[in-house]
């Protein structure tokens, strides 16, 4: 093993998906980092997808992006929001690309005839992959996704198994986390299911360190201590965690529940965490402010936060730093009515793909253009935000290639360029991840990341990083009608071919990028886009 110093944390769930395994594995971190640990996280999903680009946004929730340009799911950004660190390819690791790379290395030769089986090929991978994800960190932990005892999951369970062999069970530490119904008709606390998921665990050769019991309210301990007896685990290592409210009061959830001791001896080291941000974070997350601002989300897929949830979180986060209460407003791109609109205090147009519902995304875009009613544009929200201003600006039919404008109408004031034509419908085919860009002086853009300090001076001028998902250009030839319908541009890639932020001069707040500042964003660290955008509409 290359990281010899690095300690193990591995995550199942037994009894039901969707517990709250993933914050609750993330609350640990955000305790251990607290303790002044480098904690790292990775996430092992079961499912045959080589990614999460194809997925469907309204069944997984959003496409999370890491910065090294991997299309994951959403709880990838649940790791950087507790623990602050960057994830990366090596944060994610689906089935799907286990096989595909054993297939690849099998179809080339690369096992010399061997038969290539779950153990101990697939087996091995995944423990090369949970050792390079670890790489440089003190504490890397790793969340199964699914529950014990699934099919699909088991190389993972017997992976995670055989890690142990490979850097000492000593360096590893087992979590489960099992659900506990309560029967409404009979008034009890049901146990079983969970007595079943963890003598399915023990089968597959793991005794947990900790048992995590989710419940809906606070457990009696004698609920604790009968899992402790029928499992053969001791009773102090079975921790009740009863719902709470916010998913930012879990890590305290989770200090209560007395696991601290147990990470303390897991780590040989009693320093107390320093929870003092998160704790005022929650506290400003939970207080009622006098102001409460609205805020318009124009979007496909209405009412499920899930699938715009980095674009939340943002908010929200910058509206508990800037205090006030937010109410976000969701408003069916299909829909759009100016009377609806006039009711906003803020507008924020976030990504979304196909020509569904963009007739209304622009219109709201014009709206803010005209009524001076702050906008933040996000990716798409930048594209539409460009055809509002074309039109205005004289192009009559504005519109985006993506949107069905043929090259031949030249009016295509988005439009994808030379070199990504024809790969349009599948996966692999974006400009995702990380990019810089260049602010132009005297642009209220540069001025909002300089006033935060997330950007830098080079020889190139002000410089940014922001990770990106899209295909769709701005066409740079409808520049003079876009000033003209008052939208001027603020930032472009360094080689000044592609506009990566735009502004509207003349309104109180309108910015828009190319990028999904979202997905930078954190609680404890809110992004400035989004902190200056809640500031505007107080
Ligand atoms: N559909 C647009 C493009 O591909 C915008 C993408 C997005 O909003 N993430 O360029």
């Amino acid at each position: 093993m290359k990281n010899k110093k690095c300690k193990y944390i591995f995550v199942t769930g037994g009894v039901l998906s969707g517990v709250g395994k993933g914050i609750t594995a993330a609350s640990m971190g955000a305790i251990l980092k607290a303790k002044g640990y480098k904690v790292t996280m990775q996430k092992c999903d079961p499912y045959l997808n080589v990614d999460a680009g194809l997925l469907n946004p309204v069944e997984h929730g959003e496409c999370y992006v890491t910065h090294d340009g991997v299309e994951t799911d959403l709880d990838l950004g649940h790791y950087e929001r507790f623990l602050g660190f960057e994830t990366s390819k090596y944060s994610i690791t689906l089935s799907g690309s286990i096989y595909k790379e054993l297939i690849e290395r099998e179809r080339s030769g690369g096992f010399h005839g061997k038969t290539v089986q779950l153990v101990p090929h697939f087996t091995n991978l995944v423990c090369e992959k949970i050792e390079k994800a670890s790489a440089d960190s003190d504490i890397h932990i790793v969340e199964i996704g699914g529950t014990v005892g699934d099919y699909e999951g088991l190389p993972f369970i017997e992976a995670i198994r055989l890690f142990a062999n490979k850097v000492g069970r000593r360096n590893c530490l087992y979590i489960s986390v099992v659900y506990v119904p309560f029967i409404h008709t009979s008034n009890e606390l049901k146990t079983k299911p969970s007595q079943n998921a963890l003598k399915d665990l023990r089968g597959f050769g793991i005794i947990p360190d900790i048992v995590c019991v989710r419940t809906e309210e606070p457990c009696p301990r004698a609920i604790c201590e009968k899992i402790a007896s029928f499992s053969g685990i001791s009773s102090d290592a079975v921790l009740n965690l009863p719902d709470v409210k916010s998913v930012y009061d879990v890590p305290f959830n989770v200090l209560k529940s007395g696991v601290l001791e147990i990470l303390n001896d897991f780590m040989g080291d009693k320093t107390e965490p320093d929870m003092s941000r998160w704790k005022e974070f929650s506290r400003r997350r939970a207080r009622k402010y006098a102001k409460t601002v609205k805020v318009g989300l124009v979007a496909k897929y209405v009412g499920n936060d899930d699938t715009y949830m980095c674009v939340t979180e943002a908010l929200k986060a910058s509206a508990a730093w800037n205090n006030v209460n937010i109410e976000i407003k969701w408003v069916n791109a299909e829909e759009v009515k100016d009377s609806d609109l006039a009711k906003l205090d803020g507008i924020v147009v976030p990504g979304g793909f196909g020509a569904r519902g963009t007739d209304g995304k622009i219109k709201a875009a014009k709206y803010a253009l005209e009524k001076n009613i702050p906008y933040l544009g996000l990716c798409l929200g930048m594209q539409v935000a460009c055809i509002a201003a074309a039109r205005k600006g004289g192009v009559k039919n504005a519109n985006s290639e993506e949107f069905g404008a043929s090259e031949a109408d030249n009016n295509n004031v988005i439009y994808i360029m030379e070199g990504q034509k024809g790969k349009e419908s599948t996966g692999g085919t974006m400009r995702l991840g990380d990019y810089k860009a260049v602010l132009s002086d005297k642009s209220k853009t540069k001025k909002i990341y300089e006033k935060y300090g997330w950007g830098e001076k080079t020889a190139n001028g002000y410089e940014i990083v922001e990770r990106h998902r899209h295909r769709y250009e701005v066409n740079q030839k409808f520049l003079t009608q876009m000033e003209k319908g008052g939208i001027k541009v603020s930032g472009t890639s360094l080689d000044g071919k592609l506009v990566e932020f735009i502004e509207a001069p003349k309104c109180k707040f309108f910015v828009a990028t190319q990028a999904h500042p979202e997905f930078k964003s954190r609680p404890l660290k809110t992004h400035p886009l989004f902190m200056e955008f809640i500031k505007s509409l107080k």
